[in-house]
């Protein structure tokens, strides 16, 4: 989600975020780094496991649950929903 789209799903709490994370400079775990996105549900896993460690874990699960966010790890969970294809045989 881009900022301009997660300020417009959930403009309060994207607010309250972006003041949080401000105001920490820089001490949390997800800052500069890309496992909250990354492709493989082990990765997403351990970083999901990090984010028990920043202080703003209530702030940004609250932003996540608002935007419905589908996408990486937010607030300690691993958001991303899984799609699944269903491949079904027939013979012929
Ligand atoms: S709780 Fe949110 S801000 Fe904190 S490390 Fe996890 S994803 Fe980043």
């Amino acid at each position: 989600m881009s900022r301009s789209s997660a300020a417009m799903a959930a403009p309060k709490e994207y607010f309250a975020l972006t003041v949080a994370l401000a105001k920490v400079e820089g001490c949390v775990p997800c800052r500069g780094r890309d496992e909250w996105h990354g492709d493989e549900p082990t990765t997403r896993a351990r970083a999901a496991d990090a984010c028990w460690d920043c202080p703003l874990i209530r702030t940004c699960a609250a932003y996540a649950d608002a935007a419905n966010e589908c996408h990486g790890v937010w607030g300690g969970q691993d958001r991303t929903r899984r799609t699944t294809t269903t491949t079904t045989w027939s013979p012929r």
